[in-house]
């Protein structure tokens, strides 16, 4: 988990000139109200009214994921980095492993999650709601009554809102201009830091202000809670000073309920990798340098869920660790770093709302030499970015700690390395290795990918559609007989049994007789099909189909034939 750095604590500057117009943004209100029509997305346990911070997949949207994932897995593991070369000259070679959700306590204790993954929580006295300190963001402007600088030098902000990041706390006033009534926000510049937007706000009067938006430092929050405005009411005076919380769920083994039995959910599928390395190594035939992959589900008891499923309690991660000599770990950590955005623009992030954002020094690790995020432009963060996946140089922390506190030896004897010796062999070299790790969120990935794919065109049969990348496409090709008779709706079946049998592993293939064509058409957009064919008259006589592109709306037409062959392309087989 990374730190989430407070911006410095610094005189607000009111003198910026050079901020941007607020543009239009895709609506999440939109966006989570087709997810949940379509059946990508619903609330979990919804007929019971919904549980804060859990999201299940409909079909569209299970299928979705699992392309996701599948496409994680062969482009991690089985063919890892597209067969591309190591910094060491050679391919990449990783291998997986799948391990429990509940370890032994002491997993916990040597990763630092038991002592370390805690957060510092405020609660609003009158509303009794809670949130995470480093995420209150405050609004602060120059109007006079919104700016008061206290004896310690903290300036007291105008408003208040929960988000991780200053563009997520802008998008929020945005979409919620009552929270600075009868103020207006007109425009938003990123800064020079990713925590820091410069704002301009328009009065009643219609003079314009500067002014900053910006994590509240948590020593703030703990000098001075009653100064600072509640993010829910907008009221001084009801906040708490920050409390420790820690993120883990936990749960007991066996038949006794005491601390003895005391287990904790994961909160990162990473430790499992580590704490079987001695086991992967000594079993296999793996050879430094070589990764380990590791999926599934990790919790968080995230204080405040929220925006969709970016934040929630239960989420699938997927990550790898990649184990390297310490002198080619640089090395690596640039070579990952460009393979995993190469890899989320290649299924579809391929739009200026993907970055890559190195982490200052003063966010990483104490024991990181380097890390980054892949970071998405999400509606709720525009102008700013979330996380998507985080890239992390983690030297041999983690083996090293795993090491201690279990009193086995995790160190890789390296074969290949030391000193030449007079039989042409290698003296050998013995080390503990350092790691890279790419680590992935899935559910914010298919987040991503929903927002990225969703378009509006009011001129279309559907105005809302889905332009997913075909590898990611839930359905991946519809069969329409373009009416009901004529020999159309056996042939229809037959195209339909055949690209079933080739790509039903990969996704849906449809085959809908009902409404007119166009209708038919508009529900395939929707769920972001790339291809319709359709038989009509023509079919009969010359064995030839329509195909139609989701995107454009031109067919063209081709031999039924070829229609296996061409989907095979499409999807880069
Ligand atoms: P954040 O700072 O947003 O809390 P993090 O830095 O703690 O995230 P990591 O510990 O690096 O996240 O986890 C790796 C990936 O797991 C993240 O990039 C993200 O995609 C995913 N992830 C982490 N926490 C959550 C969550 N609560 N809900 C959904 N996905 C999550």
């Amino acid at each position: 988990m990374s730190a989430e750095a407070s911006p410095p604590l610094q005189p607000t500057d009111l003198s910026k000139q050079d901020a941007a117009p607020i543009v239009g943004k895709k609506s999440m209100d939109a966006i989570m109200s087709l997810c949940k029509r379509r059946g990508f997305i619903y609330q979990a346990s919804e007929i019971y009214g919904g549980i804060n911070g859990f999201w299940d997949y409909g079909p569209l949207g299970t299928l979705m994921k699992r392309n996701l994932r599948e496409a994680w897995w062969q482009d991690m593991i089985m063919h890892p980095a597209w067969g591309r070369k190591g910094p060491n000259g050679e391919a990449v070679r990783c291998v997986p492993v799948e391990t429990c959700i509940i370890q032994h306590p002491k997993v916990w204790e040597a990763s630092g999650h038991i002592g370390g993954f805690n957060d510092p929580m405020v609660d609003d006295k009158e509303t009794k709601q809670r949130f995470r300190a480093d995420h209150l963001q405050g609004l602060f402007i120059d109007i006079g009554k919104g700016v008061k600088v206290t004896s310690n030098g903290f300036t007291v902000p105008l408003r208040t809102v929960v988000a991780s990041t200053a563009g997520e706390a802008v998008a929020q006033l945005m979409e919620q201009p009552k929270l600075i009534k009868p103020l207006e926000l007109t425009t938003a510049t990123p800064s020079e830091s990713p925590n820091v937007m410069d704002v301009t706000v328009r009065d009643s009067s219609g003079t314009t202000h500067f002014g900053r938006v910006f994590a509240i430092p948590v020593d703030a929050l703990q000098s001075n809670p009653l100064e600072i405005p509640s993010p829910f009411t907008g009221k001084a005076g009801h906040l708490t000073e920050p409390k420790q919380f820690n993120l883990m769920f936990f749960s007991y083994t066996g038949a006794v309920f005491n601390e003895d039995a005391k287990v904790y959910l994961r909160p990162e599928t990473a430790q499992g990798i580590f704490v079987q390395f001695k086991n992967v190594v000594d079993t296999t035939r793996v050879k430094m340098p070589f990764g380990i992959g590791n999926t599934g589900r990790s919790f968080r008891n995230e204080v405040t869920p929220r925006n969709f499923t970016f934040r929630s309690r239960e989420f699938e991660q997927a990550e790898l660790e990649f184990f390297c000599h310490p002198d080619e770990s640089q090395a690596w950590y640039a070579f990952w770093r460009e393979f995993r955005m190469d890899w989320w623009r290649s299924i579809g992030l391929a739009s200026d709302n993907l970055i890559l954002r190195e982490h200052d020094k003063d966010e990483l690790s104490h024991y990181s030499t380097g890390t980054c995020d892949v970071e998405y432009r999400f509606p709720f963060t525009a102008p700013g970015y979330g996380e998507l996946e985080g890239v992390a140089h983690r030297g041999n922390f983690d083996l090293a700690q795993h090491q201690k506190h279990s009193g086995i030896k995790l160190d890789y004897f390296d074969q290949e390395r030391g000193e030449l010796l007079p039989n042409g062999s290698k003296k050998g070299e013995r080390y503990l290795p350092h790691c890279i790790e790419p680590a992935a969120g899935l559910d914010r990935g298919v987040l991503a990918l929903i927002c990225e794919a969703y378009t509006v065109d009011a001129a279309r049969p559907s105005p809302e559609f889905m332009k997913f990348h075909p590898r990611i496409a839930p359905i991946k090709a519809a069969v329409f007989p373009l009416v009901n008779k004529d020999g159309m709706p056996e042939k229809a079946e037959a195209l339909h049994g055949e690209l079933s049998r080739k790509f039903g592993r990969q996704g849906l293939i449809e085959n809908d007789a009902k409404q007119s064509i166009g209708k038919r058409y508009a529900r395939m957009d929707e769920a972001g099909c790339p291809y319709c064919f359709t038989i009509d008259g023509q079919t009969a006589t010359d064995q030839t189909v329509t195909v139609r592109d989701r995107d454009t709306g031109t067919q063209e037409r081709m031999a039924i034939d070829k229609v296996a062959a061409f989907i095979g392309e499409k999807l880069g087989e």
